[in-house]
């Protein structure tokens, strides 16, 4: 437990320092066992404490003490649903949110470093209230799917095998939604050709 509430502290700091999350906005988890560590409600992501974070029982949703994070519900559905899940990130990246905002999808295939990290497809969960059992419900039909996600006009989520491969790919989602709004005011630019895609992806 205490590994697991330093790495969301480190990754916390790392998501503040590099821009990823801004205020108090986002919430992070990782997975120990039964239980996930996750930020408490309404902290600033850079300034987190290992004892300020609250631990919540998997299965009934239960906080040990304290009060978690207002979307612990999603939280809750990944673990539930994706047994290789050990660590789910959730930010307000400035071009994931844009392009959020914008209704415009990801497209992995620019790069093939996109396709290796976030797979072929980042799907879009539909829009539904903060912290709602809808929302979780929106995220609960795409999960099994893909491990990078954009939040219509809200944010995006990345999870991994543990936090630092949520983070990571949670980075690589930026890079990405960044890269391709610059293609866009650009004009120029696409996906590589399908047979280079299936070729990177084996299959
Ligand atoms: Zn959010």
């Amino acid at each position: 437990m205490k590994q697991a509430a330093m790495d969301v502290v480190r990754y916390g700091r790392l998501l503040y320092e590099r821009g990823l999350t801004n205020g108090t906005g986002g919430n992070i988890s990782a997975r120990v066992g039964e239980m996930m560590v996750i930020t408490p409600s309404g902290t600033c992501k850079g300034m987190l404490e290992p004892t300020e974070l609250v631990t919540v029982d998997i299965a009934s949703g239960k906080a040990v003490s304290g009060t978690p994070s207002m979307e612990t519900p999603f939280h809750l559905t990944v673990y539930q649903e994706r047994k290789d899940v050990n660590g789910v990130v959730h930010v307000h990246p400035r071009f994931c949110t844009l392009l959020a905002c914008a209704g415009i999808e990801i497209i992995p295939g620019l790069t093939p470093e996109g396709l290796m990290v976030l797979g072929r497809h980042v799907p879009t969960v539909p829009y539904a209230t903060p912290g709602s059992q809808d929302l979780a419900s929106a995220l609960r039909q795409k999960i099994k799917h893909a491990d990078a996600f954009l939040m219509e006009s809200h944010g995006a989520i990345s999870v991994g095998k543990d936090l630092k491969d949520a983070y990571y790919r949670l980075e690589t989602l930026e890079f990405h939604a960044e890269l391709q709004y610059r293609c866009l005011m650009l004009n120029k630019g696409g996906p590589l050709p399908e047979a280079e895609i299936k070729r990177i992806l084996r299959n």
